[in-house]
Order: C-alpha cells, then structure tokens, then sequence
C-alpha cells in the first residue's frame, strides 16, 4: 500500500516513519510512504505556498496551484489513489474507517494543511475528507501520520500477533480489557489471581468481562453501537456486572 503525503514540513514524517512497526513494514515493502514537499511544486522565486484571503480576515490561505501541480505529478505515474484532505471539516476518523481502508488496500495521496485554510477550490480534487477529532490542530502532518498508523498496524502480517489487532479497544466495538506485567505485586498492587492461574479458559472469560465492564463503565456509546457484536455469554456477563453494582474500578 503506497501513501504519497503532500505537506510543507516534510522532515516531520521522518522521525514517526523511522521507527518500529512501520519503519519495519516499510523494509518488508508492504507499505511505501513517499513524502511530497508542497513547495517543490511552486512557480515563483520564494516558493510561496500562501497568499491573503479574499473578503480580508485574520490569517493566510494555502494557494491553490502547488496542489493541483503536486498531485498532478503524483498521479502521472498512473497508479489509482484515493484523495484524502484533511480538514476539521471532514468526517470524524474511527477504527471502522481504518479498518475498512486498509481492507481496501487502496493507496492514497494525504493533503495536509498549514495556516488558516486551504483554498476551498482544492476541494474539487479530493475524494474524501478527514478529521481526525473535534479540535483543531496547527496542521495536517499529526493527522496524516495517525491514519497510516492506524491503516498500517490493521494490514495483516504488519503486526507481529493478529490477535492484537483483533482483540484491541473497538476492534469488536469495545474497550481492550486491562494488561498486567511483572512483577506479581508492586507495593502492594496485585496482578489479579486469574491471570496467574494459567486457566486459559478462566482468563479469557475475566478479559472480556472486564472489557465490558470498561466499556459500560466509560463508553456506554460503544455498547450500544455493538449490539450485534454481543453474544449471548455477553449478555450474561453483563448482567452479572450490572449485579456486583457500581464500577467502582473505572469510574
Ligand atoms: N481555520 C481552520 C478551521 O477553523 O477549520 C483550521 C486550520 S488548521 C490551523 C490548519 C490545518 O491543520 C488544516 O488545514 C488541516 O489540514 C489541519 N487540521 C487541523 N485540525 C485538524 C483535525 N482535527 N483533523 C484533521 N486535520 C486538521
């Protein structure tokens, strides 16, 4: 899957990009993330990528024509590519989304913004936009970054273990039961029985219930986005939760 980023601060790709799990799937060639600096697609001396808004008002406007250049030239190669702007205008990103991109296998071109606004005629380019949370960021860069991860570590074989991409937070529309390392007990806080007793059975029944417990305690949303996603030992945990009383652990 190839991801060609159209950003003015490219050195900041290199350092997230150059670690771990996606410096490694970037070696194993299942991913290829090319890097485009907007202003290389410039006309002028300064290699000005901005200019006053229209009708005044505070800040400045990323010009319109580095980015058509740029994902002109992207695109001249001829391989298809979903075109991804992102905005705090776009649809809010999810796990569903990331999971269904990276089902896709699609590869796409990120369009990050800097300043007060991106021309709104680039809007005619893209195929989709993106926001990545109800905030507002000082540019594209950590958005564009967030997507590849979170599409990247979801492409299989990426991973070192599927199950940790299957049994992470709302990858079956739940929050991840909670992980416990050595040592057994630290100044008095104590890994929970079960998990010491090599039951697996028993432990994997205690993970999910405490996912659930999580989840009704934190996210009542997602519990009832994942009706379908519940069996009945679900609902049988749930109502013993329900009868243990108040989440007293997560709340
Ligand atoms: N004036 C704009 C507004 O109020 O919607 C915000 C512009 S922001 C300072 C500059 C750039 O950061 C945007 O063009 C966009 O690319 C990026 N950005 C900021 N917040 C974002 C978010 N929540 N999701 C995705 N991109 C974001």
């Amino acid at each position: 899957m190839r991801f060609d980023v159209i950003t003015i601060f490219p050195e900041i790709f290199n350092a997230y990009l150059n670690e771990s799990i996606l410096k490694r799937a970037a070696e194993r060639n299942i991913i290829e993330v090319k890097v485009h600096n907007l202003r290389d697609f410039t006309t002028d001396r300064h290699r000005t990528v901005d200019d006053y808004p229209y009708g005044g008002g505070a800040g400045m406007v990323m010009k319109p024509e580095p980015f058509f250049s740029a994902v002109e030239h992207i695109k001249s190669d001829g391989i298809p590519r979903r075109i991804v702007m992102l905005t705090p205008h776009g649809k809010t990103f999810n796990q569903d989304m990331a999971l269904s991109m990276s089902r896709q296998n699609q590869n796409m071109i990120l369009i990050c913004g800097r300043y007060e606004a991106i021309d709104e005629r680039v809007r005619s380019l893209v195929d989709e936009e993106i926001s990545i949370g109800d905030y507002v960021l000082t540019g594209g860069e950590l958005p564009a970054l967030v997507i590849i991860d979170s599409i990247v570590r979801l492409i299989p074989g990426v991973l070192g273990d599927e199950r940790s991409a299957e049994e992470e937070s709302f990858a079956c529309g739940i929050l991840e039961y909670p992980h416990y390392t050595r040592p057994p007990d630290f100044r008095g806080l104590k890994v929970p029985e079960v998990l010491l007793s090599g039951n697996h059975r028993a432990i994997s029944q205690w993970r999910r219930k405490e996912a659930l417990r999580l989840t009704i305690a934190r996210r009542p949303d997602l519990m009832s986005r994942c009706v379908s996603g519940l069996k009945d030992e679900d609902y049988k945990l749930v109502s013993e939760i329900k009868e243990e009383g108040k989440n007293h652990e997560y709340d």
